[in-house]
């Protein structure tokens, strides 16, 4: 029997319609390091989407889905090309502006991106790959930042615009398509550290799904009472949602631009007093030695996500001091990236509810999940059984992209032979649902035939006083196989020695997982998306670059 229901399609454009309108008074403000930001309406901002996409299509020949790729900070412009480009029914392509030269040049070869929109304070980083980009026909300009390089490497080959100019004398109203909710919407490249970059493609409904997510109470819980920082950047798996999600229930955004140093971190949230944040833990860290230096008023800021990476409960426990929770969630560029949100079950107190708020948290109906042993069982949810998390739901990958015209590819490695999405990450789930992620598993330390947390080393290092950083690696042993190796960044004027930190260590972590192998650094490497990367400590020791003590 089928249902009476009507067969609405789940669009980008809807999200679009209902923000500019319902919500057209919420505002995004945008940093200009000036006096006063940027602000703009989300009715302005729709109105401003809706003359791009007649520029786009009637200026530059838009058409079908073509892909149409940004190199942006968080801004109100990138916000725009954000609603415009997947409602006219072509594909928002973000590039993450930290990947390295190379990787940004074969991603938008594959991509086969035509139009690329850009930031002018970006134009350093594009103007040097212009000549290795054949697919770019033009490109299109907002913002402060000097185009003379630009119209120098373009010559005759790629057409340079501006973008107020481009979108000034276009209609504002625009025939919107009929989508298919199934299409494409958008596609990011995950930041992969092995292999080339893996395209991942957002379909209408999926971003659509995902959204009313990122709206649940559990979830991010936003309204148009609130005003969100939005740190984590635009071309990180679209913002973990926020500017979809916004436009849906009307919240604020403030958008940083390229300020993500810590002391415009702070002045912002100081001056603009936004209730909620997003970003990784670097950021955060960044921030609370900022503010132990130099005190601002961060209390506006009840509520913070933080994913990407694990957040180390030291952090949560100093940022609860601050008035300010922490909320951790896990997700992946597959994702979308909304996996999991660890807030605490109802009824307890904040003692109880702490070994809660210190797991990456439980999974929302939308997304299905189970533990892979080693030999491929799935593995009860008792809280010690570890395998790979595998998932699956309406807004998880269940393919890449295989290029132009080509099929999308599943990779072994990636997809089950069910369709499940393999994450890579390992950990254990709860009986009541909660999952705690104990390593990637490339990172997972094999010693003696057990496994040790990396994760759960860096967690209790980075709890003793003097440790700003630490980043603990797998490296090889004669008679273990693997031992972990612990590099510490110490903080200004810290005393504490190698035996020491082990001391402090010893009461928390099982004896046999002590490093032996310590060296102090001065900053963890950071991946584009500035989480640690472990791979460049180990290539480090490889090469005897690190000075390593044996205790
Ligand atoms: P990306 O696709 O760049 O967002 O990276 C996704 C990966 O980041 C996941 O597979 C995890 O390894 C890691 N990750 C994301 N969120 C968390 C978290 N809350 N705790 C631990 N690891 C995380």
């Amino acid at each position: 029997m089928l249902s009476t229901m009507q067969d609405v399609p789940l669009t980008v454009t809807r999200i679009l319609l209902h923000g500019m309108t319902i919500h057209g008074s919420s505002q995004v403000t945008t940093w200009t390091g000036e006096s006063e930001p940027r602000r703009r309406s989300f009715a302005e901002i729709g109105e401003r989407a809706t003359r791009l996409a007649a520029a786009l299509r009637d200026g530059l020949g838009v058409t079908g889905d073509e892909r149409v790729a940004t190199l942006m900070w968080n801004n109100s412009e990138h916000v725009e090309a954000y609603f415009a480009i997947p409602s006219m029914g072509a594909v928002l392509h973000t590039l993450n502006l930290r990947l390295p030269a190379e990787q940004l040049v074969w991603i938008v070869k594959h991509a086969a991106d035509r139009v690329l929109l850009v930031n002018g304070s970006l134009l350093p980083l594009l103007v040097p790959l212009l000549p290795h980009l054949p697919t770019v026909e033009h490109v299109v300009v907002s913002g402060v930042g000097d185009r003379g390089p630009l119209d120098e490497a373009a010559g005759t080959a790629v057409q340079v615009h501006e973008y107020e100019e481009l979108i000034a004398d276009r209609p504002a109203v625009f025939d919107w398509p009929e989508l298919d909710e199934r299409a494409a919407a958008a596609m990011c490249y995950t930041s992969g550290t092995t292999g080339d970059p893996k395209g991942v493609v957002y379909s209408h409904r999926s971003i659509y799904l995902h959204s009313m997510q990122v709206n649940m109470a559990e979830s991010m819980g936003l309204t148009d009472k609130d005003t969100s920082l939005v740190v984590v950047p635009q071309f990180h798996v679209n913002a973990w949602g926020l500017p979809h999600a916004t436009f849906m229930t009307g919240v604020n955004m403030l958008m940083p631009d390229r300020f993500l140093q810590a002391a415009p971190l702070a002045e912002m949230i100081e001056r603009e007093r936004p209730t909620h944040a997003a970003a990784v833990p670097t950021i955060w860290q960044g921030l609370l030695a900022e503010v132990t230096a130099h005190p601002r008023d961060l209390s506006s800021m009840a509520r913070v996500t933080i994913g990407g990476a694990a957040c180390p409960p030291a952090l949560m426990e100093a940022y609860d001091k601050l008035g300010v929770r922490l909320c951790a969630a896990w997700g992946m560029t597959e994702t979308s990236p909304l996996g999991t949100m660890s807030n605490p079950p109802a009824g307890l107190t904040a003692e109880e509810e702490w070994p809660y708020r210190v797991t990456q948290g439980r999974f929302p109906a939308g997304v299905e999940a189970r533990l892979a042993g080693p030999a491929g069982d799935i593995l009860p949810w008792d809280g010690e059984s570890a395998g790979e998390l595998e998932v699956r739901g309406p807004w998880i990958a269940g393919a890449y992209f295989g290029g132009v015209d080509a099929e999308p590819v599943r990779p072994a490695d990636k997809f089950s032979d069910d369709g499940w999405l393999r994450t890579g990450d390992v950990g254990v789930v709860s009986p009541d649902g909660y999952l705690t992620l104990t390593d990637r598993a490339k990172d997972v330390i094999k010693s003696g035939g057990e496994w040790i947390s990396s994760v759960a080393l860096e967690n209790a290092l980075m709890a003793h006083p003097e440790v700003a950083e630490a980043a603990v690696v797998a490296v090889p042993d004669d008679r273990w196989g693997e031992r972990p190796l612990a590099t510490v960044v110490l903080k200004e004027g810290a005393t504490a020695d190698y035996a020491s930190l082990r001391e402090f260590l010893a009461g928390k972590i099982a004896k046999w997982q002590l490093p032996e192998r310590w060296a102090v650094v001065e900053a963890v490497p950071k991946t584009s998306v500035g989480k640690f990367d472990k791979k460049v400590i180990r290539r480090w020791y490889a090469d005897g670059e690190l000075d390593v003590t044996e205790l």
